[in-house]
């Protein structure tokens, strides 16, 4: 990759952070920037440090253990450097939630910021240190790695579910991530950061960590009670704070350092009421934190926080949509007028492949963001659900694009890290595919890139305790101040009613019939075809998925492939994707659109005419209507006018893809906490935008 050569000038190439090794007094290695020239963390006891100017400074012992049920504690970070803050602070987490069982439900988002990123083979060394000197951090230091991004700009959200741990790593520089947080207020509440770490380099050698936009985005991300604290006394730190609304207080610093701040967003309005009011700092770590009635976080002890959630469409959108919620604590009741993935989502595998865009849009590149996530999460999932049904959610393919539809080259592709994006060889291309003749020279190979089985996430999805699903043809959906009531008939043609406190509509095309204010989008079908291949044709096809015009994959039976007709466990498919017919509702399976696939696949690569079956009335198929906007992004957002209905549909033919993360951000919209995608995106996202408003008639 040519990253590091030409990201100088170029926005939102990320440079890794250069990793230079220094010996202490004592002998012990310690990480020191490249860029800076100054040390990660302290050498006498870089643990202990973090865990007195951050965890102790921040209260964060008695706060978090003051949470109470389905709140949410958010600390936001300057400088992810190594991760040593965010380690502590999970076995912190960890420890009060072994303690204290109103934690199970409570959740903490732990959001940094860092523009230096550390390579991942830099940070396995730097952390395999710790894992050592520190036996107490091993068993966070692994899900850390194995989730721990690709170092591409933007955000990267890392969910732990068992721990109730969301880590939001905005990658790129600090002033511009923060001025991207989402902070307006939807049905609940607007979302706010309770402690800030601030632990970039010193002020003398790392001056953006320490300047007036950071401060505006303090102030603005803020309350009133909202902790901050950092090692540096520098006067450019405290004056920051003081102007953004902080009262300082000067603390004797760790070991043999004098002091260190801490700080405490003042209560402006009751200032303005009472000039006089004293703002009492929390007291010391060792004491306990001010009682639950009266401060800040009695704010989110909200009767309004939902506990209940409809959702309509049991797709895609609706499943993931399911997940997320599920995992905040809120109970969920799916619905569908058949059944889980009957729609456009039930295809026996799906591709999961990013589509590339320059690199310098990728942060505000839905598809990739989304399909970061997705596969972070598939893999993350994919034990659980070997576990519970022996079938793997994603199957760790890779998959060479052949650039014959992409919107990017060779050079663009160098941009991005190997590890997400890269150019094989010829040679190592035709290897890797199999393919013999074909000139490969120009092509696109996704190391992380892989076929998912809907059936197995859906089965995963639905052994979640707090998801209930009913099948139910609804026929309206309404809202009243207190709540939402859907009715629907169900298989004995009963009608049946149901309330809760809000709905989310992830009804594809058929969201707007039950709300006239989503858009009614664009329906196009497609068909997915396949066939089982003879052993002579198998050593012939393409041994990982191929991107083209449209797409080929093999694939093997599992137990659970309900959508093949006539299954045999093990035995190997070739998928292909996908015709593309648009303003056609039916799903009828046609041998013209077979054709379709297979001719994509002999134009793209002739020497498949001869392997590739011409019989086409042995092929399988299913079609599925796809829903799509007219600026192609999908509809994800609270409907005008509404408090409690949402929605989240047209993802088009993505929704492997890009449903997981919207999911994460409507969910953080309904519930009040920060959501991983850009101020920005959600307003491109947003059911209302502009593009989708259709004059009344
Ligand atoms: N909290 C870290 C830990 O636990 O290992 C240590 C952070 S280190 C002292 C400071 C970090 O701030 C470095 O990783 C550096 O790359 C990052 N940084 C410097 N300038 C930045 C900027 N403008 N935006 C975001 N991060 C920045």
């Amino acid at each position: 990759s040519n990253a590091q050569l030409n990201n100088a000038e170029q926005p939102n190439v990320i440079t890794p952070a250069k990793i230079h090794w220094q010996m202490d007094d004592t002998g012990n290695k310690v990480p020191v920037s490249g860029e800076f020239g100054d040390v990660y963390f302290s050498n006498a006891d870089g643990l202990a440090e973090s865990r007195h100017v951050f965890l102790a400074h921040n209260q964060l012992p008695e706060r978090l253990a003051n949470l109470v049920e389905k709140q949410c504690f958010t600390i936001a970070e300057l400088g992810f450097g190594t991760g040593l803050n965010l380690l502590a602070t999970w076995q912190l987490w960890r420890q009060l939630r072994d303690i204290y069982p109103q934690l199970a439900t409570a959740r903490l988002h732990f959001i940094t910021t860092e523009k230096y990123p550390i390579p991942l083979v830099d940070l396995t060394q730097i952390l395999a240190l710790w894992g050592q000197r520190a036996p107490e951090l091993a068993e966070f230091i692994e899900p850390l790695l194995t989730a721990y991004p690709p170092l591409i700009a933007g955000c990267h959200r890392l969910n732990f579910f068992e721990d109730n741990l969301t880590v939001d790593i905005w990658l790129g520089d600090a002033a511009e991530s923060l001025a991207k947080l989402a902070n307006n207020a939807a049905s609940f509440h607007a979302p706010y950061v309770d402690a800030w770490f601030l632990d970039g380099f010193a002020p003398s050698c790392n001056s953006t960590l320490w300047t007036d936009s950071i401060f505006a985005q303090m102030q603005r991300l803020s309350r009133p009670m909202t902790t901050a604290a950092t090692y540096s006394c520098a006067g450019i730190v405290k004056r920051g704070l003081q102007n953004c609304g902080f009262q300082i207080k000067k603390v004797k610093g760790f070991g043999r350092k004098n002091e260190m701040l801490t700080a405490i967003m003042l209560d402006t309005i009751n200032l303005d009421a009472n000039n006089s009011k004293d703002i009492t700092f929390y007291n010391n770590a060792s004491t306990a934190a001010p009682a639950t009635d009266n401060n800040s976080e009695s704010v989110k002890l909200n009767d309004n926080l939902p506990a209940h959630t409809i959702i309509i469409g049991a797709g895609v959108s609706g499943l993931l949509m399911a997940w997320s919620l599920a995992n905040r604590g809120i109970q969920i009741t799916l619905l569908d007028k058949s059944a889980p993935l009957a729609g456009a989502s039930g295809n026996p595998r799906a591709l999961l492949a990013p589509k590339m865009t320059p690199i310098h849009h990728v942060d505000e590149h839905l598809h990739t963001i989304g399909y970061l996530y997705s596969s972070r999460l598939y893999r993350l999932l994919n034990a659980k659900a070997e576990q519970e049904s022996g079938a793997s959610i994603l199957e760790p393919t890779g998959a060479l694009d052949l650039l014959i539809k992409a919107n990017i080259g060779t050079e663009q592709i160098a941009d991005y890290p190997d590890d997400m994006a890269t150019t094989l060889s010829c040679e190592q291309a035709q290897n890797a595919s199999g393919l013999k003749t074909q000139d490969l020279s120009e092509n696109l190979y996704l190391p992380q890139s892989g076929l998912v089985n809907p059936q197995a996430l859906k089965d995963t999805i639905l052994t979640h305790p707090l998801i209930h699903f009913q099948q139910l043809d609804v026929t309206s959906a309404s809202e009243t101040e207190e709540s939402v009531c859907i009715e629907g008939n169900n298989q004995d043609k009963q009608i049946i009613s149901i309330s809760a406190d809000n709905v989310v509509i992830c009804a594809a095309f058929e969201s707007h019939e039950l709300d006239k204010r989503i858009f009614d989008c664009r329906k196009i079908r497609g068909q997915l075809s396949w066939f089982t291949p003879t052993v002579a044709q198998l050593t012939s096809l393409p041994k990982i998925p191929l991107k083209y015009s449209g797409y080929c994959a093999l694939f093997t039976a599992q137990t659970d492939d309900e959508t093949l007709n006539n299954v045999i466990v093990g035995a190997p498919y070739l998928l292909l994707g996908a015709s593309f017919i648009r303003n056609d509702t039916d799903t009828d399976i046609r041998e013209e659109e077979h054709q379709i696939s297979r001719d994509k696949l002999v134009t793209a690569i002739p020497e498949m005419d001869s392997v590739i079956p011409t019989n086409l009335s042995l092929w399988q198929g299913r079609a599925g209507i796809r829903t799509q906007t007219p600026d192609y992004h999908p509809i994800v957002g609270q409907l005008d006018q509404s408090k409690r209905m949402w929605v989240m549909s047209a993802m088009g033919a993505k929704g492997y893809a890009i449903a997981p993360i919207c999911a994460e951000g409507l969910t953080d919209m309904m519930l009040g906490s920060f959501a991983p995608l850009s101020m920005a995106m959600l307003a491109r996202l947003s059911p209302n935008r502009t593009r989708l408003q259709t004059p009344l008639t």
